[in-house]
């Protein structure tokens, strides 16, 4: 190209000829230093693990740029593979953000592959988020080796391991939020404006949305039901809801069958009003243990499975799981 506009500028050479020469010199130089400019400007490569982690993130980057989300609504983040694109997203990554190792428990792999390239946020380990333990033995179930060997791919829920599920608390949420705009700010500094805007704008966003989500949850306050994975601790510990069980000791477990009449005495002497099954899981050992009882069952999705991603799908995963729970357990259609 240069050689090409080199040898034009020399068989015009003239007065004319000499000036296009000088332009053709002249031109690369000017043209590369704003494609430098551009650069400092265009947005970190973002990569975030599951859905609502991702809607937090998006919101924080709005009007900057999009965060790429590793596994979609339709996969549960407890027995997940990284398929080759993700795989090349996180190796082009310059911030990566996650849970931490209980809940995707395929990450921690190819993390460490990134060798310092990225800035790795594991949410679990930030000082700011209140994280609970998780439940285990009685109502909780203890870890089943049989059923685990099949499916699960969650690591073991022992006393002491962390309960992942912290984006249920909408005060957690509002906690990514400012991590992550600090954390964007710092690998970004000339976009720190907006997102220490977007995090004010979604701060009293989450602030409202727990104040609403409190009123509409009012009439579901100590009313018994079951889940399936424990999944709602953050939640029901936020919003004064009374879960009194799980069927499953961690996610992708199958119940065993004492565990199945072990819930269905429960069911009955407790009275519970409702157990609620996940999206990704199926219900036909819940059905069998619920046939016969006064309970309904009912879907809670607590990671968004059905929901699209983007800003929007956070505000949706918390008001669905309030709507799914206030109308089952208020004696809602069933
Ligand atoms: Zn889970």
């Amino acid at each position: 190209m240069h050689n090409f506009i080199l040898r034009v500028g020399v068989a015009l050479m003239g007065r004319r000829g000499l000036a296009s020469l000088l332009l053709a010199l002249i031109l690369p130089v000017a043209s590369l230093a704003s494609e430098q400019a551009m650069a400092a400007e265009s947005p970190p490569r973002v990569v975030v693990s599951v859905l609502p982690l991702h809607s937090l993130i998006a919101g924080v980057m709005a009007g900057v740029g999009e965060p790429v989300l590793l596994i979609d609504g339709a996969a549960s983040p407890h027995a997940y593979a990284l398929r080759p694109s993700a795989a090349r997203a996180l190796a082009a990554a310059d911030a990566v953000f996650w849970i931490g190792p209980e809940l995707e428990s395929f990450l921690p792999k190819p993390l460490d592959s990134l060798a310092g390239s990225a800035r790795v946020v594991t949410v679990l380990d930030q000082p700011d988020i209140a994280v609970l333990p998780v439940r285990v033995g009685g109502a909780w179930g203890e870890p089943d080796e049989h059923a685990r060997e099949e499916v699960a791919k969650e690591p073991a829920a022992g006393p002491g391991t962390r309960d992942p599920h912290v984006w249920l608390d909408p005060r957690n949420a509002r906690r990514i939020l400012a991590i992550a705009g600090a954390a964007l700010s710092e690998i970004d500094p000339s976009h720190a404006a907006a997102y220490h805007g977007n995090v004010l704008r979604l701060d009293a966003e989450l602030a409202d949305l727990e104040t609403e989500l409190a009123g509409k949850l009012a009439p579901a306050r100590g009313v018994p039901f079951i889940v399936f994975h424990d999944a709602y601790h953050y939640f029901e510990t936020r919003f004064g809801l009374t879960t009194i069980g799980a069927f499953a000791a961690s996610a992708g477990t199958a119940p065993g069958a004492r565990r199945i009449a072990e819930l269905r005495a429960r069911l009955v002497a407790t009275g519970a009003a409702c157990v609620f099954v996940e999206p990704q899981f199926e219900p036909a050992v819940v059905k069998a243990a619920v046939a016969g009882t006064n309970a309904r069952i009912a879907v809670l999705d607590p990671i968004g499975a059905g929901l699209p991603a983007g800003e929007a799908a956070y505000g949706r995963l918390m008001r669905d799981l309030a709507g799914s729970l206030v109308s089952c357990l208020s004696g809602g259609a069933r």
